[in-house]
């Protein structure tokens, strides 16, 4: 089969099986040793050296699904942002970190960058002008995130990758959001590809993991600090993983026709003031996200009419769970202001658009209609109680 190209739903199966020769079973066994043989052997396997027969198996398909040659798999999705951006930089470096970051990334940055002695600027938007205006002639690395978090900003991928090129700057993206199915960074240039694996690649809510994908030579780069860092995901966790993503693109593209459907419904509710979401027409970076992307992705954020209470609207879902975390096949929601931006100040939250009442909504696989009439009957509590 060496060099036929297999469709998405056979690479997301088939891809990095690990072979059962001794009892031909159909799934792969897990492969649990920490002590392999050394005599005789290409490879001395060790998990935290992210090369048992699962751990490398895996990375094969992970690999495959963001069209480059190779990747790693993490303990977490800050174990891969944090040794990806260590194996790169160095006393006197300086970083471009697009403003709107996951949180425990801006976390990372400003707590840990300093004692290294590495410098960083955070950008004052997502053009590619914002990114170019704060470059120094000892930036080593872009690193943008999009879609982002919470407002669903996207990022020109071609444009920040001609920039970095022109420059002699290394690109990274956290792809989390858009998952390898609905957008492959490497096809418009960008170097390094992270994921936090607990989102859409596990998919379940119930596994913690990161994966980086990448050319062999910057992999092996990150494999040597890597080691160091120790940051590798038990096989039992891996196998998990791999089993996960054999539904990745079902449970995706299902996820990206609910979003979609979702987004016209609340768009045109009453009771909704605003809609964040890169699939309607009307989102200012709609035509870069339809360039770049294969669909639009279960991630969007929408606000309520002033006066309506957030808290009160999500307290009275009955389907839909308020919950941390995203990117299950269950659907989420949780207030930004409250939740995942809390640490940020009024003002920088004033600053990127994230008001208290703005809902971010992870739409998972049910039917919308059931998610429809739960949020109407929410809805329909709170204007009850702003009336009373
Ligand atoms: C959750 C998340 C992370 C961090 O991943 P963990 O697996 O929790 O360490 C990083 N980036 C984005 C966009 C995320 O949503």
């Amino acid at each position: 089969m060496a060099k036929v190209k297999l469709g998405i739903n056979s690479t997301c199966t088939h891809v990095g099986e690990v072979k059962d020769t001794q009892f031909k079973g159909a799934v792969s066994p897990i492969y649990l040793s920490t002590s392999y043989a050394y005599e005789d052997v290409e490879v001395k396997r060790y998990p935290r050296y992210f090369n048992t027969p699962n751990q490398e198996m895996l990375s094969k398909k992970i690999a495959a699904l963001e069209h480059v040659e190779a990747a790693m798999i993490f303990g977490s999705g800050m174990a891969a942002i944090s040794t990806s951006l260590l194996a790169f930089l160095r006393k006197g470096d300086h970083v471009v970190l697009q403003q709107t970051l996951y949180g425990g990334t801006v976390n990372f940055v400003s707590k840990e960058f300093e004692k290294y002695g590495i410098e960083y600027t955070y950008t004052n938007g997502w053009k590619t002008e914002d990114f170019e205006r704060e470059l120094k002639p000892n930036t080593k690395v872009i690193y943008v995130e999009t879609p982002s978090n919470p407002l669903l900003t996207i990022t020109d991928l071609k444009k920040i990758s001609k920039l970095a090129k022109a420059k002699g700057i290394l690109s990274m993206i956290d792809n989390t959001f858009a998952s390898p199915i609905n957008q492959n960074p490497h096809d418009f240039g960008i170097d390094i590809i992270i994921h936090s694996a607990t989102k859409y690649l596990g998919g379940h809510s119930d596994i913690l993991a990161g994966a980086v994908a990448a050319s062999e030579a910057h992999i092996q780069q990150i494999w040597n600090a890597a080691i160091c860092y120790g940051g590798s995901l038990s096989d039992h966790t891996v196998w998990m993983l791999e089993r996960s993503i054999k539904t990745l693109a079902l449970r995706v593209k299902r996820q990206n026709k609910n979003a979609l459907k979702m987004a016209r419904y609340l768009n045109k509710h009453k009771d909704v003031a605003r809609v964040y979401y890169p699939g309607l027409r009307s989102h200012p970076d709609h035509k870069i996200a339809k360039a770049q992307m294969r669909g639009f992705g279960g991630m969007m954020s929408f606000e309520l009419e002033e006066g309506s209470n957030a808290s009160q609207f999500l307290n009275s879902l009955q389907l839909i769970k308020p919950s941390m975390s995203l990117a299950g096949v269950e659907s989420t929601m949780l207030c930004p202001a409250a939740t995942s931006h809390a640490l940020l100040t009024q003002e920088a939250r004033d600053e990127q658009g994230i008001n208290d009442g703005l809902i971010r909504f992870s739409v998972g696989i049910e039917e919308t209609k059931d998610l429809a009439r739960d949020i109407e009957q929410a809805l329909h509590v709170v204007k009850q109680l702003q009336f009373a």
